[in-house]
């Protein structure tokens, strides 16, 4: 728990969001700006700041991350999904709590 960081207050409960999953270690809710028809983030409860800054005892909690991935985006219809991983300001990431982007459904998905 870190204070001032909005994913740990989602984590607690003291913001709310459109919650998909839940366990003991992880949390998934729709991103509050989609960029796609289904656009949503899985997070760990444990505050990291970013996966640079991870390390081996992080090494099984990221593999659940990435196994819930398809899971989620199963049961949100998808039939294939973009999963993204901002690092750091110049990676683009504004929220410094790990989470994977989990982008999906409609439109197609921009070429990179
Ligand atoms: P990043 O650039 O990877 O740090 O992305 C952070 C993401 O968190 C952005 O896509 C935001 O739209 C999303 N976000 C910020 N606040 C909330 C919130 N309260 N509920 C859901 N998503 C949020
Ligand atoms: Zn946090």
């Amino acid at each position: 728990m870190s204070v001032d960081c909005i994913f740990c207050k989602i984590v607690q409960g003291d913001i709310p969001s459109k919650k998909i999953y839940e366990d003991d270690e992880l949390i998934a809710f729709h991103d509050i700006h989609p960029i796609t028809k289904v656009h949503f983030l899985i997070v760990p409860k444990l505050h990291v700041n970013s996966l640079a800054e991870c390390e081996i005892q992080h090494q099984a909690l990221l593999g659940k991350i990435l196994l819930l991935a398809p899971k989620l985006a199963q049961e949100q219809g998808l039939q294939g999904f973009r999963t993204m991983i901002n690092t750091g300001r110049e990676g683009g990431q504004e929220v410094f709590h790990l989470h994977v982007h989990v982008f999906g459904g409609g439109a197609t998905l921009p070429k990179i």
